[in-house]
């Protein structure tokens, strides 16, 4: 449904921003509808639901554990490190006062982007449910039995579907395979080949569809669910995928006692977190701000091309509306964030939570993969540079709320990259350094 110009013309006098927004002019949104948390109302999540996905992820340990190896030295907990970025501050971030971390999902291990947190642990919930009902388990068995061959082909009953233009596919397709599930993921043709080649070969059944990607979701949606033993994983609506984000809230707090950095009024925390379609941003923040609560300021980073959680929030129609309607292509290099139309779930959630949103052009995304790699030796993908000029982008929102910047503690959510084969990420470094 694209706007008449008529309506085009109402939205732009009403909020003057959705004339840039249009424009695909990089702009900065502060969130008119933020509460504090006291004044939060009516979420369908609690801090209960997030400490009890917390558990899930201890259950399964074990089963992580046997079947990753490169999670052993977590003991099967799938968590990544936060690291401060001084070289690149001192070098391009100077008027910022302050600390700067990145927060490395990129070195997530299994599918190598935050996609492990959500994608994971919404198959781990299924396959759980499923064990359950069938009584093959109980929730205080040692879950290393779902690593059995009995465990193995009772799953090969089921089959497990997801819509993706890449990182999600990778998660649900490796860890579903693992599980012993038939899992197809549905992609558009121009998805990466090296990820539907490494789906292939992880045991996934990759299926490719000409045209927009929102018709390979659909395609998906009603090929899983027309197999009664079918469970499709909608990244659109998915509440299991924002609790599997938003455990991070509670490992992040963790990390940053082990470092001694306090989070109070005196401390603020500053988040910039990259967002696609609004789950694994929205779901860290609700966790955030369970455990931070009015101490903690989340932003979300968005492509010009693809500023459809923007726009959602902005317009107050949410998921009713996507970039398309308003003349914007979904066009962008930023793969992980290409998404035209927000999640119903997360958007209701991050309306009263997120404190704004910013938008960014491609070019500055490789500047950005350019400047971490040059000062830090870090080298992530497109997309997960986004979070990080959030803390040159927030001086509204800071001056507006009289905060106290002098001991803020900023930190960009990194948000995928280690499985980019070399060739593809010295493509990117070197499309970045063209443009410098
Ligand atoms: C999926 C993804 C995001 C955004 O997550 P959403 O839940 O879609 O908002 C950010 N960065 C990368 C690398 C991703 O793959």
């Amino acid at each position: 449904m694209v706007l008449t110009q008529e309506e085009l013309n109402d939205w732009q006098n009403k909020l003057p921003i959705m004339k840039d927004i249009m424009d695909l002019n990089p702009v900065f949104w502060m969130n008119p509808y933020l509460k504090n948390v006291r004044e939060v109302s009516s979420l369908p999540l609690t801090r209960d639901d997030m400490e009890e996905a917390a558990s899930l992820w201890q259950r399964f340990a074990p089963f992580l554990e046997n079947e990753f190896p490169e999670t052993a030295d977590a003991n099967g907990i799938i968590e990544s490190p936060l690291k401060q970025i001084n070289h690149m501050k001192e070098s391009y971030f100077t008027e910022v006062s302050g600390d700067f971390y990145l927060k490395c999902d990129h070195e997530l291990p299994i599918a190598g982007s935050i996609k492990a947190r959500g994608g994971i642990y919404e198959v781990l919930q299924h396959a759980e449910k499923l064990a359950l009902e069938a009584g093959l388990v109980y929730r205080h068995d040692h879950y290393d039995v779902f690593s059995s061959e009995r465990f193995k082909s009772f799953f090969s009953q089921y089959s497990i579907g997801v819509g993706s233009t890449g990182n999600l596919g990778l998660s649900i397709g490796i860890i579903s395979a693992k599980l012993g599930f038939n899992v197809s993921v549905y992609m558009s043709v121009d998805a990466k080949q090296w990820k539907k080649d490494l789906l292939r070969h992880k045991g996934a059944e990759v299926l490719e569809f000409e045209g927009d990607f929102s018709e390979a979701i659909s395609a998906g949606r009603a090929k899983t669910v027309s197999d009664p033993k079918g469970y499709f994983v909608d990244d659109e609506d998915s509440k299991h995928l924002f609790l599997g984000y938003s455990v991070a809230a509670l490992r992040l707090e963790k990390q940053l006692k082990q470092e001694n950095i306090t989070i109070d009024a005196d401390h603020p925390l500053f988040v910039y977190l990259p967002c696609g379609v609004g789950g694994s941003p929205g779901g860290i923040t609700f966790g955030l701000k369970q455990v931070f609560g009015d101490h903690v300021h989340c932003f979300f980073a968005e492509p010009t091309h693809s500023p459809s959680v923007l726009i959602g929030l902005a317009t107050g129609e949410m998921d009713h509306v996507s970039v398309q309607d308003f003349g914007i292509d979904n066009r962008t290099e930023a793969d992980g964030l290409a998404v035209g139309r927000p999640s119903r779930f997360a958007t209701a959630i991050s309306d009263q939570l997120v404190s704004g949103v910013y938008t960014i052009d491609d070019n500055e995304l490789y500047r950005h993969l350019v400047m971490l790699a040059d000062t830090e030796g870090i080298y992530l993908e497109p997309s997960a540079t986004a979070g990080i000029p959030g803390p040159k982008q927030i001086s509204p929102y800071v001056r507006k709320n009289d905060i106290d910047f002098t001991n803020a503690v900023h930190i960009a959510w990194a948000t995928g990259g280690s499985l980019v084969p070399e060739k593809d990420m010295e493509k990117f470094y070197n499309k970045g350094k063209s443009i410098r």
